[in-house]
Parts: C-alpha cells; sequence; structure tokens
C-alpha cells in the first residue's frame, strides 16, 4: 500500500509518495512556487480574504491535485500534509479570518468564531480531491504556532534542549526560543529572497540553482545543485578583478542559500560596501546577476530574521550569549554554509549549530506512515507552555527592523547599528572566545528523494471576462507577466500573481474596468 505527504510551503509544494510496508520514499514531486496569488503568506491570507476563502482552497487543491498525478501513485491508502495555520485551513477549507486579527473582541466585532485547529483525520474527498484516502491534519499549536513550526520542534529535539533555538528560514521565518520550559515563538515576514524568489536571477533550492560559493586560490568557486539536489562543483568567480571561469556543473540561477553566500563573499572582498554593490552588479555567470536591488531585498530579508530572533530573545531576558544550540530548518537552513550566514547575522552566536533539513515534509511523511501520531501530536499541544510574540505589533521588533534596515538598505554604520542596540538595552556580540561548531545532519533539505524527483509548474490559471477596448495595457503594466488576453478572456497564472498587495493591472486600466475580484478558476 502507498501514502503521499506532504508539505504545503508557502514557497511551493513538496510532496511524496511513499511505500508503506518499507516505510521509504518512492518518488518526489516539488512544485516551482505556491500556487496562491502573492510572494508571502500574508499575502496569501490577505487574497483569501478579498476574493474569497473558497477560490484560494480551490486554487491549493487543484495543485495538490496535480502533485498527486505526478507522484502517479497506484494504492492510495492516505494523505498527511503539514503546513503553516494559514496553508493549512486554506487547504482544509475552514475559516481563516481569525489568523488576520489580533485580540478576542476585533475576532467579535467581526463576528469570526477561530475554528479547531486540533490534528484530525478526515477523508481527502471532505476537501474536494478527486479520489478516495484518509487526510491526515496535524495540530497547530496555537493558532499562530502551526504544524510546521512543531515540526521543527519535534525534528530537532529542541523540546528537549535548554536555551536553545530553531528557525525555519524560509518566506516566513517561523522561529522558536526554549528557556527552561517556556517557549517563545514569533514569525518574521522576511519575505522569498532567502528562497531565491525575488532575485533577479532567482530559484528555488532545484536543478542548476547555485546554492553556496567556496573560498578558491582564484576567487570564490560557485556549488551548483545537481538532479538530485547534490552539490557540484560550478564556474569560478574572482569578486575583485571580475574574471569569471566556466566550471563543469551549469548554473541556471541563485538560491537563497547562493545570495547568502554571495552577500558574505561580497562583504568578505569589499565588493558590497553597504548599501551599494562597488563597481555594478556582480556577474556570476552570462545571464546570471546580482544587482543592488537584490542587495536590499536580501538585506531587508537577513534584517526581518535578525531582528525576530533579537525580539524572541528580549522576550524572554536573555542575550545571544545565552544561546547554546541553534537548530537550522528548511531549505536555506540546510544548503546554507551556516558560519556564512553566522557572519551576516541570520544565526546567533551558538556554541553548537544544527542544519536539520525540511521538518515540515518529514512530519508530514511520519503522520503519512503512522497515522496514530496524530494523537501524540494532539497530546503535544496541549502541554505546551508556549508565547507567541506577533512581531506587526511588537514595538521591540519594530525599533530592531527599523535599525536593520537603516543598517543592510541605508548604510549604517556598524558603530551606529550597535549604539543602536545598547540604547535598546540589548548586548551587541555573542562571547568573544566561543568556537561555534557545525553540525549537519542531513546533506539535502529533503532528506530522502526515492528513485526520482519531478518539479512541476503549478500552473492553475484564474480568468475573467468583460467588456472593454482591448488595449493590452493592463498585461504590459503587469510585473510578473502573470497576465494574458486569449481572445477576450483575461488569464492571470495565479502563483506568479503578486496578488492583492499589486493590482498594478486595475491600476493601468484606462478605462477603470479591469476587475481582479471578478477572476474565477479556469482551467490550465
Ligand atoms: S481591462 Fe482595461 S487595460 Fe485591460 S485591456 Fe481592457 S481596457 Fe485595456
Ligand atoms: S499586475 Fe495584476 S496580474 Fe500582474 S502580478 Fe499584479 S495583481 Fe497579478
Amino acid at each position: 500500500m502507498q501514502a503521499i505527504g506532504l508539505d504545503l510551503g508557502t514557497s511551493g509544494i513538496r510532496g511524496q509518495l511513499l511505500d508503506l510496508e518499507k516505510g521509504k520514499v518512492i518518488r518526489t514531486c516539488l512544485t516551482t512556487r505556491n500556487p496562491l496569488p502573492g510572494a508571502n503568506v500574508m499575502d496569501h491570507l490577505s487574497f483569501a480574504i478579498e476574493n474569497g476563502q473558497e477560490l484560494a482552497h480551490d486554487i491549493l487543491v487543484a495543485c495538490v491535485g496535480q502533485v498527486v498525478e505526478a507522484l502517479a501513485p497506484t494504492r492510495l491508502e492516505r494523505m498527511a500534509v503539514c503546513g503553516n495555520p494559514i496553508q493549512l485551513s486554506l487547504f482544509e477549507g475552514i475559516e481563516v479570518r481569525d489568523l488576520a486579527y489580533a485580540g478576542e473582541s476585533m475576532l467579535r466585532s467581526q463576528n469570526i468564531q477561530p475554528p479547531s485547529r486540533e490534528g484530525k483525520v478526515i477523508r481527502t474527498d471532505d476537501v474536494g480531491l478527486g479520489f478516495s484516502a484518509d487526510l491526515i491534519i496535524p495540530p497547530a499549536v496555537r493558532h499562530e504556532i502551526g504544524a510546521d513550526a512543531l515540526a521543527m520542534m519535534l525534528k530537532s529535539g529542541f523540546l528537549d534542549d535548554d536555551r536553545c533555538m530553531v528557525t525555519d528560514y524560509g518566506t516566513n521565518a517561523e522561529m522558536a526560543l526554549k528557556v527552561g520550559d517556556d517557549i517563545y515563538t514569533g514569525s518574521a515576514a522576511a519575505g522569498p529572497a532567502l528562497e531565491g524568489q525575488q532575485i533577479s536571477a532567482g530559484m528555488l533550492a532545484s536543478p542548476g540553482a547555485v546554492s553556496d560559493l567556496e573560498r578558491c586560490p582564484e576567487g570564490w568557486r560557485m556549488k551548483v545543485l545537481d538532479d538530485r539536489l547534490d552539490l557540484q562543483e560550478g564556474g569560478m568567480i574572482n569578486l575583485r578583478s571580475k574574471v569569471l571561469r566556466p566550471g563543469a556543473a551549469k548554473a541556471k540561477g541563485i538560491t537563497g542559500t547562493g545570495v547568502i553566500a554571495l552577500v558574505y563573499a561580497g562583504l568578505a572582498d569589499e565588493r558590497i560596501v553597504l548599501p551599494n554593490i562597488i563597481g555594478g552588479d556582480i556577474v556570476l555567470s552570462r545571464g546570471i546577476r546580482f544587482t543592488r536591488q537584490d542587495l536590499m531585498e536580501a538585506g531587508k530579508a537577513i534584517g526581518a530574521i535578525r531582528a525576530g530572533h533579537r525580539t524572541l530573545m528580549a522576550e524572554a531576558g536573555i542575550g545571544p550569549e545565552d544561546i547554546g544550540n541553534m537548530y537550522m530548518a528548511g531549505a536555506s537552513g540546510t544548503y546554507v554554509d551556516a558560519l556564512k550566514a553566522q557572519a551576516v547575522g541570520l544565526v546567533p552566536t551558538a556554541r553548537r549549530v544544527v542544519q536539520i533539513g525540511n521538518t515540515s515534509l518529514e512530519l508530514a511523511k511520519d503522520l503519512a506512515l503512522d497515522p496514530h501520531l496524530v494523537d501524540e501530536l494532539n497530546d503535544i499541544r496541549k502541554a505546551m507552555v508556549a508565547h507567541h510574540i506577533m512581531f506587526a505589533s511588537s514595538r521591540t521588533f519594530s525599533d530592531l527592523y527599523v535599525l536593520e534596515l537603516a543598517y543592510w538598505t541605508e548604510g549604517m554604520p556598524l558603530e551606529r547599528y550597535n549604539h543602536g542596540l545598547a540604547s535598546l538595552g540589548m548586548s551587541t556580540s555573542g562571547p568573544q572566545n566561543v568556537t561555534t561548531t557545525v553540525e549537519r545532519w542531513r546533506q539535502k533539505d529533503i532528506w530522502e528523494v526515492g528513485e526520482s524527483l519531478t518539479i512541476i509548474d503549478p500552473g492553475v490559471k484564474l480568468t475573467g471576462t468583460w467588456e472593454c477596448s482591448y488595449c493590452h495595457e493592463c498585461a504590459l503594466a503587469c510585473p510578473e507577466n502573470a497576465l494574458a488576453l486569449d481572445g477576450r478572456t483575461f488569464v492571470v497564472d495565479a502563483g506568479r500573481c503578486l496578488g492583492t498587495a499589486c493590482r498594478r493591472c486595475e491600476e493601468a486600466c484606462p478605462q477603470k474596468v479591469f476587475d481582479y475580484s471578478a477572476l474565477t478558476m479556469g482551467g490550465d
């Protein structure tokens, strides 16, 4: 018999077909992006609230259907999913508006009843998938702390540790700090730069992605992911002389960990002097450039995570010097060179850093192999003493993020940045004489790929028709080439569209007839 484990991630869906008798992965399928319009999970939530939860649900279910089709199960018994509360709630088709508003009085005034997010077993037919199997949905600890956060805490050993942190380095960086029995959690909207998106030559951690840069006598050697997501030697680049030499593995783009390595290398060779790239874009190979805008995006992402880490420590009353173990989860947390990430401030000065891979997919896999685990997760959920800090309304986070933006995007000198930290009552660096040891528990973010890895484009389309002059101004204004006219039908590629945060199509329309809210789900 077979089962499917699915990670409904903000940057894409990852699915695995499992052999239940052998407890092994048969094959893996990834999507190039999340199918919902928007660049981050809050955009996905806004889309659902403004354009209809049913539409968002249908888009997600359609994309999951594509992943299942690509996995080609023959004897499917059950399916398990994991992800953050927004993706899981949209997929399940339950209320999500409670995730948008903080405070009970706000929920009451809006007449919103938060649904139960306990772990459960339902049927795939219940969510509208076109096949019949058990569907296991893990619990959220609280409405803000999802199954994905629970996954990284469980799979890292964080729950049995003390004075430790775990962070899933993704678009929506989930992070947790444990001090004694108390767990402090937060979620920093880092944006997609650390997953290689919104970077001009960016791509997910997939074949052809520059994933690291290694110092060599002539400069920096690129490390490129191959078809099985193993690192191969790519071309060489000298940041000072700008000389390039091709290598065996051909690069197609740069992923988030490559961005971090490039920022590190640029700072080390003084090609990057914040906030500028001295001498113009860094060219990695033909067609792959790292621009100043990319540097801004990377800086904002790094700054958001640094501010998040500091905010949790401030809430717990500790400093970076108190952190023993730091666990890094997610694709970026796995492939990144942890010491380079630490040098740019993405990792607190811990005594030990452990890189643990995609824990969300692993938990989905565990649940698919053993559905009774959902009861255990419900018990852990009840016992957990968790304090969630809403960064959006945290004064500490806001003060820290302003400092980070000034440092990364406006060229604030390090001394003034440190002075700013001191004025907030925070220590400016970790212990001076601590050597961090790094353990990479997994070589790949997906622990086991199986016999094949397939990557598909979600390709879910939204369509609309209305009378107008068909001048194409709306399509020309679309920054993502997500909008096209097929005869008199407007077709939006949902996964490419930036959603509610953009709406340039509507703004560009001279007749003011473009109606984004009228779009409905069409065919592929
Ligand atoms: S919707 Fe507006 S911008 Fe788009 S083709 Fe019609 S008139 Fe032109
Ligand atoms: S212009 Fe319209 S279709 Fe294009 S990304 Fe923006 S919202 Fe989406």
